[in-house]
């Protein structure tokens, strides 16, 4: 079931937004993409799963899109395997597919890896302190497996199922590159790596069947625009992470001018910032972009849907 759409047929829902690390009332980064045909999470940050639940269920999820391997991001995932497998078992063909970058990939590889090992090697009865340096002894400090895990991973599927074992817990999973392309349900979706430091990130757009278009800029440093995503964005959400005064403001993250730069640039009319970190004021940050972009500006907040 997707839900009714007044007016649009593509709208987006902010379950949580906050930078970094989850505000009060606010989770990290987490956005239910919605049209007649699909229902998509875009991010998965800590606390998305909540107000996933107060829009949708789990039996209408289409997929799940990870931007990047930084865990406000993509760190509830691990708690959708289990929903999966305990309380909304569906065939392994019929689970949302995780689209993902190589980084995050890894990570969640090695994150499972232990989990597997672990369990496993419980039931042989070791004692639970020399889990851990048998776990180490199969994973790289990169996250490769070493040899004696070769077998496991060359018997994934192609892009890399996720976790376990394939009739379980596991989702079919698909990396995602600059310039990848992807249809889901009848959403359009585009990625244009952003400036995010060494960590492989990619904003977003998605196109609706109707014609209307939503960019998200996920994570990234002054430097990258939405006219990496092509023209005619109906609504861009970009991050504004931290004011120009803020004194944890780093080039990995943009202030709201560099926001509005991004998105003027690009002939974008109508502006949503997001990812304001917990240091800072949404409103400020709204007020400080409003004051020199010619569009409209809003500000996310969990809860907001917008018609695209
Ligand atoms: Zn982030
Ligand atoms: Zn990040």
């Amino acid at each position: 079931m997707v839900l009714s759409l007044d007016n649009s047929d593509l709208t987006v829902r902010v379950l949580g937004c906050s930078g970094s690390y989850a505000a009060p009332g606010n989770p990290c980064s987490g956005y239910l993409v919605q049209s007649p045909g699909a229902t998509v999470l875009l991010d998965c940050g800590p606390g998305v799963l909540g107000p996933l639940q107060e829009a949708t269920s789990f039996d209408d999820l289409t997929a799940i899109v990870i931007t990047h391997a930084h865990g406000d991001h993509w760190l509830e995932l691990p708690m959708i395997h289990t929903a999966y497998k305990w309380f909304h078992p569906r065939d392994f063909e019929e689970r949302p597919i995780v689209y993902l970058t190589g980084q995050t990939r890894w990570l969640y590889f090695r994150l499972s890896v232990q989990r597997v090992a672990i369990r496993a090697l419980y039931d042989v009865g070791l004692p639970s302190e020399s889990h851990y340096g048998i776990v180490d002894q199969l994973v790289d400090v990169s996250g490769r497996p070493k040899p004696v895990l070769k077998w496991f991973w060359r018997s994934l599927p192609v892009g890399g199922s996720l976790v376990e074992d394939r009739g379980s817990s596991s989702l079919p999973g698909q990396d995602i590159k600059s310039g990848s392309e992807a249809s889901i349900g009848d959403q359009r979706w585009r990625f244009s790596r952003t400036r995010h430091g060494r960590t492989e990130t990619y904003a977003v757009r998605v196109d609706s069947v109707g014609g209307r278009s939503f960019a998200f800029s996920s994570d990234t440093g002054p430097g990258w625009d939405f006219r990496s995503l092509g023209e005619d964005i109906d609504l861009a959400m970009c991050e504004a992470s931290h004011s120009a005064t803020c004194n944890r403001r780093s080039n990995l993250h943009m202030t709201p001018r560099e926001a509005v730069d991004a998105t003027t640039i690009a002939g974008i009319q109508r502006l949503v910032i997001t990812h304001v970190a917990p240091c800072c004021d949404p409103d400020e940050q709204t007020a400080e972009a409003s004051s020199i972009f010619r569009g409209s500006v809003e500000v996310a907040r969990p809860g907001l849907v917008l018609n695209v």
